[in-house]
């Protein structure tokens, strides 16, 4: 969190980009449109998203969404709160789009993690936390619905502290729950926040054991309550802000994001405390957000947001220097300059051209298929980011095609959605059809469907003999030529044409391994 002299030091520090992270059902919707609603960015707060027939946000435009009543895609919601801007990634909530999830999370520099107050950590929310860690994100704990029947305070933390290996600190303090729930007590600045008053400012007190603070509890918990509140404030470790930004303590908040409750503070404390965009690793060297030429790396492919117009819009985090509308930009992978005529920024409600973007937005980028996920952009330097990982599918698919005819067409089609991130592709060595793999069994059915929709290519899948894929690696040449030789009805190259062994079971895949010891096998493969 070095401030550098930097022609956009001002504007580096002003952001904020981060996603929230939950198990289903915890509330991170409604925390977003609360917040997108505090931000200013909508006008009435319950526009983001919606189950059944609320109302819908932008993200949820595709048909099976609708059906489904899930948010399968990732956007992004940008806001401007007291003197910063906020961009706000969101994530799938479903389990079978978490490919997308984590692609997005490589594109944040902190998070949000929502846990139910009836409910502790749960299991997704284990699963995104580990992929937090793995980066080390700086995550701040929002502990929602206070205002139903929760766990006791202590119970949560506890949870938190030892599923998850974390050290916490409150940063402030529920005042009851359920229908008790009467307010917070700020432990840092010594304050409350009545459930009336959301969002003005807090009430000073002389301590919790000011009679303001007993006040506010119901009369048959207060004494307990201020207990508590007391030894909540004695226990509590102190605010380490090194260990937070490093991803090895987080901030605890309380709150009830359907009461809008809390939610102020969880913005205050983000614009205060969360880090503003961070360097990044490339292939040759680090680039700081400072620095004067602009990069960036796509970590999201969306097609299709308009059925009426074939557009295609990457999603580029800017990592460093300015975007300015109009400039041209070199694509790493293929070297090749191309120019960023519409880039665009996204609100809750609306996209807009966006004339100039700096480090830590993220900027829509319209094209017709030149830009892929995990594609670097310079201002011309040879420089390609990493870390927009690849996940071995849980489920290999052949595609069987209702009119052979169309091979040609499904090829390209297949290729286009692999760049999308909406399947993967392997094309069989020995010239057999291609599989597809996914994570989750949701993705086969979207892309069913936009085979379908978009290409006129009615297809069906069909179980393969195949059950795993693993991208290989071997230093030995002489060896990988064996491993080949012996191995070309089960080996198969992934869209970028890196070699991937197909396995029947974890079984031949051990087998194999013991086989060949200077052959690896991998399940996660950075793009690029
Ligand atoms: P998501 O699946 O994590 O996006 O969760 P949602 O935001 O859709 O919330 C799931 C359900 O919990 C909805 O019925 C919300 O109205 C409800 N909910 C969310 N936050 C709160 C809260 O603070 N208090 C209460 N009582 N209900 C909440």
């Amino acid at each position: 969190m070095t401030k550098t002299a930097s022609p956009y030091a001002d504007e580096i520090d002003q952001r904020r980009t981060f996603a929230i992270i939950s198990h289903p059902d915890a509330g991170k919707t409604t925390l977003t449109e609360k917040m997108l609603f505090f931000g200013g960015a909508i006008q009435l707060a319950g526009e983001v998203k919606a189950k059944g027939d609320r109302r819908r946000t932008r993200s949820d435009w595709m048909d099976i969404e609708k059906q489904r009543g899930i948010s399968v895609m990732t956007s992004v919601m940008t806001f401007r709160y007291q003197g910063n801007i906020y961009n706000l990634l969101d994530t799938p909530g479903h389990e079978d789009f978490s490919e997308d999830t984590y692609r997005t999370l490589s594109a944040v520099d902190s998070a949000i993690m929502v846990i139910d107050a009836a409910k502790g950590i749960e299991a997704r929310t284990r699963k995104l936390f580990e992929v937090c860690r793995l980066r080390d994100i700086p995550i701040i704990t929002f502990i929602n619905k206070m205002d139903r029947e929760s766990l006791h305070p202590f119970e949560l933390l506890e949870d938190i502290e030892n599923t998850l290996a974390l050290d916490l600190t409150p940063f402030n303090w529920p005042i009851g729950q359920g229908k008790n729930f009467a307010g917070l007590y700020d432990m840092r600045q010594s304050a409350i926040r009545r459930i009336d008053n959301p969002s003005g400012e807090l009430e000073k007190v002389n301590g919790p054991e000011d009679p303001k603070v007993a006040e506010l509890f119901n009369e048959h918990e207060r004494e307990a309550g201020v207990e508590d509140l007391m030894l909540a404030l004695e226990a509590s470790k102190p605010f380490d802000a090194d260990a937070f930004n490093e991803g090895h303590l987080s901030p605890v908040l309380f709150g009830s994001a359907l009461r809008e409750f809390g939610v102020k503070d969880l913005i205050d404390t983000l614009g205060a405390i969360a880090p503003p965009p961070q360097g990044l690793e490339a292939d040759v060297r680090e680039v700081a957000p400072s620095e004067p030429a602009m990069t960036g790396f796509v970590f999201k492919i969306q097609a299709n947001m308009d059925p009426n117009h074939r557009d295609r819009i990457a999603f580029m985090r800017v990592c460093s220097g300015k975007l300015s509308r109009g400039m041209k930009a070199r694509l790493a992978r293929t070297g090749k300059m191309i120019g960023l005529h519409t880039p665009q920024f996204f609100f809750a409600q609306d996209r807009a051209l966006a004339e100039e973007a700096f480090a830590g937005d993220v900027v829509g980028i319209p094209n017709h298929g030149t830009l892929r996920i995990g594609d670097t952009l310079t201002e011309g330097e040879v420089l390609a980011f990493r870390g927009v990982p690849s996940f071995a599918p849980e489920i290999l698919r052949r595609v069987r095609l209702a009119d052979p005819m169309k091979a040609k067409k499904l090829k390209e089609a297949l290729q286009q959605l692999a760049e999308e991130g909406v399947t993967q592709v392997f094309t069989p060595v020995d010239g057999s059809p291609a599989l597809v793999g996914v994570v989750g069994a949701l993705q086969l059915d979207v892309l069913k469907d936009r085979l379908m929709a978009e290409y006129k290519l009615p297809v069906d899948f069909e179980s393969a003999r195949f059950s795993l894929a693993r991208w290989v690696v071997c230093e030995d040449k002489a060896e990988l030529s064996k491993f080949e030789t012996r191995h070309r009805g089960s080996l198969a190259t992934d869209l970028d044409g890196a070699m991937v062994f197909l396995a029947a079971s974890e079984f031949d895949l051990t087998y194999e391994g013991d086989r060949f010891p200077s052959v690896q096998f991998f399940d996660v493969k950075d793009y690029q």
